[in-house]
């Protein structure tokens, strides 16, 4: 289902959870909202589902509005994060209640629910009730309990968020192949950038009640349009007062006040002179820490009165803290009044 929002505001009292937010999701897409605590994730989600009504706004399925749609007829199934399955029931029982609901034939009940059974690889586990399940498992009869009756839309707030980290890895990536199976269109809450970043086709970034920016993950990374989104998403050096910036003054000394600039780890080369591909470009700067990162070392270097966080091969000799290196910036981006301006 293609799904629209514009203006879309919700106010509790004289406070705005969500303001003015605009967007649209092509059919069949993964949708990762994204943001801090407190930021308007969850309130934008239960408008989507018809259990919160719009201070102002509109929300359109297909081209029509369904402001006043009830819950029930916008054809949304929903997963929570404490998996909501009912205790009493067991699996084949919780994937049909929504099918019994809908009064659908025994018959048509019973292979509805195998199929789903089958989907979420829990053969043979159809008789078992909630606590004899993992809570990798749980939260798969979850979303199979929310598949059942063919929702147009997958509501999901933070569906991994009570499941330990391994699990969770796993579920992840068992969710994305899922849905794309399927071709729900879905849209997932999650304060967790990692878990945005690997799981959906396209993230929206909400803050403080806006929506500060919509892309795939790469997109936003890249190109992120606001300070907030550059800090938020990725590790990355957000410096003001950088007139010395080494090998950037020109470009910045152009700029006015209130200029920002982003360096993200990995555009900085840090290492022993002889390693540097272009040390006439490249500035001083002293090993402040290292740490092994799984995949790199990062490697904390003071330039001037700047700390910058650089990312090293691991290829490379660990280099040593306190020791004198050579730094080279590779590109920045530049934010004005906190706004985008371009990438250097
Ligand atoms: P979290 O990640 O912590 O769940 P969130 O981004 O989902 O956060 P929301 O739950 O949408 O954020 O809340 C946004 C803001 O609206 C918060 O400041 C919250 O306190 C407030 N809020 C949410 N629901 C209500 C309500 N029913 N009455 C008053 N304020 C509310």
């Amino acid at each position: 289902m293609q799904i629209e929002v514009r203006n879309l505001t919700k106010q509790f009292g004289q406070f705005s959870a969500v303001e003015n937010v605009n967007f649209e999701i092509q059919e069949g897409k993964l949708i990762g909202l994204l943001g801090p605590s407190g930021g308007g994730k969850t309130t934008i989600l239960r408008m989507l589902a018809g259990l919160e009504t719009p201070t102002c706004g509109d929300i359109l399925f297909q081209g029509s509005k369904v402001n006043h749609l009830p819950p029930q007829e916008r054809g949304i199934g929903f997963v929570f994060q404490n998996y909501a399955l009912f205790k009493h029931m067991t699996v084949f029982d919780n994937i049909a209640f929504g099918l019994t609901v809908q009064k659908k034939s025994k018959r048509e009940i019973h292979n509805r629910v195998l199929e789903l059974i089958e989907l979420i690889g829990l053969q043979g586990l159809h008789d078992r009730y909630p606590h004899q399940l993992s809570g990798g498992q749980r939260q798969r009869v979850a979303f199979a309990r929310a598949l059942a009756p063919s929702p147009q839309l997958l509501l999901l707030d933070e569906p991994f968020a009570a499941i330990d980290a391994k699990v969770r890895k796993e579920l992840r990536t068992w969710l994305r192949e899922m849905i794309s199976r399927v071709g729900v269109t879905s849209i997932f809450v999650t304060h967790d950038q990692e878990e945005a970043v690997e799981v959906a086709d396209e993230i929206m970034i909400i803050n403080k009640g806006r929506l500060e920016q919509k892309g795939t993950p790469w997109q936003v990374y890249k190109e992120p349009q606001t300070p907030f989104v550059a800090g938020f998403l990725g590790e990355s050096n957000l410096l003001s007062d950088t007139a010395q910036l080494v090998g950037f003054e020109s470009v910045l000394q152009k700029r006015l006040a209130k200029t920002r600039v982003l360096i993200r780890p990995e555009s900085i080369e840090v290492g022993r002179e002889h390693e540097i591909s272009n040390l006439a470009a490249a500035t001083k700067g002293i090993v402040k820490s290292v740490q092994f990162r799984g995949t790199l070392w990062q490697v904390e270097v003071e330039v001037g009165e700047h700390r910058l966080i650089a990312h090293r091969s691991l290829e490379k000799e660990t280099l040593l803290t306190g020791e004198k290196v050579a730094v080279l910036i590779h590109s920045l981006h530049l934010f004005q009044n906190d706004e985008s301006l371009f990438l250097e």
